[in-house]
């Protein structure tokens, strides 16, 4: 699953679909106000920062 919020009206949902199938915010109907909200371990991944380049690089 994938937290996501609408950066207009703040409303949070999540869905088992890729984000960017997400268009509109299913609240307030905006399109394209959508962004994804990291989860803690994606936090946590990115304060290791010579971690994060290398798989960046690989991937
Ligand atoms: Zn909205």
């Amino acid at each position: 699953m994938v937290q996501l919020q609408c950066q207009k009206c703040n409303y949070k949902f999540e869905t088992a679909r890729k984000p960017s199938e997400i268009r509109a915010c299913p609240y307030c109907g905006t399109v394209g106000s959508v962004r994804e909200i990291p989860n803690a371990s994606d936090l946590l991944r990115n304060a290791d920062v010579d971690e994060a380049r290398s798989f960046r690089k690989t991937a």
